[in-house]
C-alpha cells in the first residue's frame, strides 16, 4: 500500500510498517546486534549497497527501520535518522554539516543542551557560532558570515514561545548557501512541517509529543533531499548515536495517538491559557493561541494549531512562581514535556540552568517564567489544581 497517499491519521498508524513472515498486525522488535548473511557474496553485497539487506544494528534494524519511515512520511520528507535522544539528533546533525573554522546562526531561546553543546564542545572544535533572536528576521540576516553553513531554528522557541518565520529564513538560507534546520520538537509534524516551509531538515526528540508517554528517550532527523539524507546518515553510523530497536517499538505504538493527543492537550492548553491571563496573579502570559501573543498571526499562518506549551510569570516574579510549582498536584513538576501528563517547571533554574545568566537574559528567559505543558487529564481539574496553587501564592 502506498501509505503517502494516505491522510495524517492513517499515516501515524500504518506508515513505515511492513508485515514480517507470520503477518503479525504490529511491527515486532528485532532485538538483535547483527543480520547473519545468506553467502559470501551477499554479505559483501550488503556492504557494497547492492543488495538492501540488513547487517548491523547501528547501520540499519527493521524495527527502527519502520519508525524511521513513519516520521519521513509524516513530515514529508525523504528519510528518517532515529538517534539515541534528541541530544543525539542535535549533535549529530552538528557533526555532519559542521567542520572547524564553519559559523552556524542560531535561535538565542533555544534547547539548552543545544547550545551549550555548541558554545563548549563544538566551540573547541573550531566552530564559530551566533545566537540571535530569529523572530526577528533582520537579526537573522545580520548575523550571516561568509563561512555561515546552517541556520538552526526552534519555534515555538523554548521556553519564550517566539515563533520564527520559517518561509522568511527558508529565503535568507538559500540566498546564502546554508543549510536550514528546523528543531521541531514543540509542534511534532502534526502542527507544523518545516519541511514543506523550506526547510532542509526537520527534527525531534522524540522522547516529547511523538512518544508522548514520558517512558522513554529518543530522537528522529528527516532531511528533505536524498543527498543530505546519505551525508547525516553516514555521521550517525560512524558516531555510533543509534536508536535501540525496543525504543523504536515504544515510540511506534506512541506515535499513533499523536493527533488525537495533541487535539485534546490543546484544548486544553487554550482554555487554561486563558484562565491565567484573566487571573489577577498572573503578571505576563505567552501562548500562541492568545490575540496577545506578538505572532498570533504567524503562528496562525505556518502551525495547524497553537500546541500545549504555554510560558507565563506570577507577580511576584520568581519566589511567587516557586510558590505556584510547590502548591500545584495534579500537574508534575518535572522536564520534559508534550506528554499525556501535565508538566511544570522553572527553565532558569532547570532546563537552561547550565546557558549563562547573561545569555538567559538576551534570550527572554527570565527568572519569573514558569513553563507549563498542557497534558490530557480533565481540564476542570487542571484550572482547579492552578486555582489552588494560586491561591497559595
Ligand atoms: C527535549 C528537547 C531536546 C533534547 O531531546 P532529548 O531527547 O532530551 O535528548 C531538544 N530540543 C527540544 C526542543 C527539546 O524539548
Amino acid at each position: 500500500m502506498d501509505t503517502k497517499k494516505l491522510g495524517f491519521n492513517s499515516k501515524l498508524i500504518h506508515a513505515g510498517h511492513f508485515k514480517d513472515e507470520f503477518l503479525s498486525a504490529t511491527v515486532p522488535i528485532y532485538q538483535t546486534s547483527t543480520f547473519s548473511f545468506k553467502s559470501a557474496k551477499h554479505g559483501a553485497d550488503c556492504f557494497s549497497g547492492e543488495d538492501d539487506g540488513y547487517i548491523y544494528t547501528r547501520i540499519g534494524n527493521p524495527t527502527i527501520n519502520a519508525l524511521e519511515q513513519n516520521i519521513a512520511e509524516l513530515e514529508n520528507g525523504f528519510g528518517g535518522i532515529g538517534t539515541a535522544s534528541g541530544m543525539g539528533a542535535v549533535t549529530t546533525i552538528y557533526i555532519a554539516l559542521l567542520k572547524q573554522g564553519d559559523h552556524i546562526v542560531s535561535s538565542d531561546a533555544v534547547y539548552g543542551p543545544a547550545r551549550v553543546a555548541m558554545e563548549t564542545i563544538f566551540a573547541g572544535y573550531g566552530v564559530e557560532s551566533t545566537y540571535v533572536n530569529t523572530s526577528n528576521i533582520e537579526e537573522v540576516k545580520a548575523a550571516i558570515r561568509p563561512n555561515t553553513k546552517v541556520i538552526y531554528v526552534e519555534t515555538p522557541a523554548n521556553p519564550t514561545i517566539g515563533i520564527t518565520d520559517l518561509k522568511a529564513v527558508s529565503k535568507i538560507a538559500k540566498e546564502n548557501d546554508c543549510i536550514f534546520v528546523v528543531d521541531n520538537t514543540f509542534c511534532s509534524p502534526y502542527l507544523q512541517k518545516p519541511l514543506d516551509l523550506g526547510a532542509d531538515i526537520s527534527f525531534h526528540s522524540l522522547t516529547k509529543f511523538i512518544n508522548g508517554h514520558a517512558d522513554i528517550v529518543g530522537g528522529m532527523i528527516v532531511c528533505k533531499e536524498e543527498k543530505l539524507y546519505k551525508q547525516v546518515r553516514s555521521a550517525m553510523v560512524t558516531m555510533g548515536p543509534n536508536m535501540d530497536p525496543h525504543q523504536a517499538f515504544l515510540v511506534i505504538r506512541g506515535v499513533k495517538t499523536l493527533a488525537i493527543r495533541i487535539d485534546r492537550a490543546q484544548e486544553n492548553a487554550m482554555k487554561i491559557a486563558k484562565y491565567l491571563e484573566n487571573h489577577p496573579k498572573i503578571a505576563w502570559i505567552k501562548y500562541p493561541g492568545l490575540k496577545s501573543h506578538p505572532q498570533h498571526e504567524l503562528a496562525k499562518e505556518q502551525m495547524s494549531g497553537f500546541g500545549t506549551m504555554i510560558s507565563f510569570g506570577v507577580k511576584g516574579g520568581a519566589e511567587a512562581g516557586s510558590k505556584l510549582m510547590d502548591n500545584v498536584h495534579l500537574a508534575t513538576l518535572a522536564v520534559s514535556l508534550g506528554g499525556v501528563e501535565t508538566l511544570i517547571q522553572h527553565p532558569a533554574s532547570m532546563t537552561h540552568a547550565k546557558v549563562s545568566k547573561e545569555n538567559k537574559i538576551k534570550a527572554g528567559i527570565t527568572d519569573d517564567l514558569v513553563r507549563y505543558s498542557a497534558g490530557i487529564e480533565d481540564l476542570e481539574d487542571l484550572i482547579n489544581d492552578l486555582k489552588h496553587a494560586l491561591d497559595k501564592v
